[in-house]
């Protein structure tokens, strides 16, 4: 997998869709040496399980400890450290990853409990947990959600699970920008696998998940927050930290040169289609993942037949950047879904909306598109 890839899958099937994108990866050749220690970071910023919105799925890690594992890498550890005040330990319970160690044998490991070292950060000193920087490959396991003050957090903010409370408090008193970008500078983002399956709307400690069935995997942390960013309607200059980590040398912000590849699962239903696309957003259900009062709200200015998850989540994202006095000067309700290809219509998103007077191109569209499209339309 080169550096500007960005590799993409929907489905309901979470652990095979991580062994999908670790194998198209080729993440055992991007580890290299079976010795090396191997760290797999989730989010588990609050005990609270992955359908509400807020941690990583666990079968995420558990797919790829099993890919691991079939390819001789057994020196592996689950690391984490949940947000100032929380207990990690709880969240591991709660969340599934005291019984995904016990089942697979791999070490859970509490930043809490850990030493710390000072750490020149380009310019910038951050005490880091030593159990992070004993890691030889680093494999970051974020949720792309919503965060009430920096919009996002995605693989660069995640990494604050590898410093200790004290400097948490520090980076909240700083106002994240500047250290989240530092901080990555040293913090290893050998491969990301982000969890885009439920992700929430506007807060880290989730309620509002958005269902979208999606996972994507890259090598460059700016470049995944970057396209992160622009499918949940952010222009990259929205998240400030996207352009301060690419300026101190973390990475590439540029979406032109990326090379985003949509992994097909089997038999296409359509151009462009995966199975798991197809398999509907109503499914969101059927994950396990229920739709918080704001999500419900939105979903009344949406006319929806037979949409797939990712598309829909677009809208959702896109209709929540919007004012209430925008939304309400929306004529007609938004259609989208497969159930409208071939229909004629007022205002759609998706190629399957092509023959309506107004169409968002996109399959799917991102959140940015679609925002911009709706915004002509006011
Ligand atoms: S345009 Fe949207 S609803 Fe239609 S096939 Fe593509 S992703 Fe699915």
């Amino acid at each position: 997998m080169e550096k500007n890839e960005i590799l993409v899958t929907y489905g309901k099937d979470i652990a095979a869709m991580a062994i999908r994108l670790a194998e198209e990866a080729n993440l055992a050749e991007l580890i290299g040496d079976s010795d090396k220690r191997i760290g797999l970071k989730p989010n588990l910023v609050v005990a609270r399980p992955a359908p509400e919105g807020a941690t990583t799925h666990p079968e995420i890690a558990a797919g790829l400890i099993a890919y691991l594992k079939k390819n001789n890498f057994h020196n592996l550890v689950l690391i984490e450290g949940a947000w100032a005040g929380a207990s990690t330990a709880e969240a591991f319970t709660v969340c599934g990853y005291r019984k995904l160690a016990r089942e697979t044998g791999v070490e859970l490991i509490d930043t809490k409990d850990d030493k710390t070292r000072s750490c020149d950060c380009k310019g910038m000193k951050i005490d880091i947990c030593e159990s992070a920087l004993a890691i030889d490959f680093m494999i970051n396991l974020p949720v792309m959600k919503g965060h009430c003050q920096t919009l996002l957090t995605c693989a660069l903010k995640n990494n604050k699970g590898i410093i200790p409370d004290r400097e948490k408090r520090r980076f909240h008193s700083l106002g994240l920008t500047k250290p989240i970008a530092h901080l990555n500078t040293v913090a290893r983002n050998d491969f990301i696998v982000v969890d885009g399956i439920c992700g929430d709307l506007d807060f880290e400690e989730g309620g509002n998940p958005v269902y979208a069935g999606r996972m994507f995997a890259a090598r460059d942390p700016v470049l995944c927050d970057a396209w992160a960013a622009a499918q949940m309607g952010y222009s990259i200059s929205d998240i400030p930290y996207i352009g301060l980590a690419e300026k101190l040398g973390v990475g590439s912000a540029d979406l032109r040169s990326a090379k985003v590849r949509e992994l097909k699962s089997g038999i296409s239903m359509a151009d462009g289609i995966t199975d798991g696309m197809a398999d509907g957003m109503a499914d969101g259900a059927a994950m396990g993942s229920i739709p918080g009062g704001k999500v419900r709200q939105l979903a009344a200015y949406i006319a929806e037949d037979k949409a797939c998850s990712a598309c829909y989540a677009s809208l959702i994202f896109a209709l929540s950047h919007l004012s209430r006095s925008e939304l309400g000067r929306l004529k007609e309700k938004v259609c989208v879904g497969q159930g409208f290809r071939g229909r004629q219509g007022g205002i759609g998103v998706g190629q399957c909306t092509a023959g309506f007077t107004a169409s968002c191109p996109g399959c799917p569209p991102s959140g940015a598109d679609i925002l911009a499209f709706l915004k002509s339309q006011i």
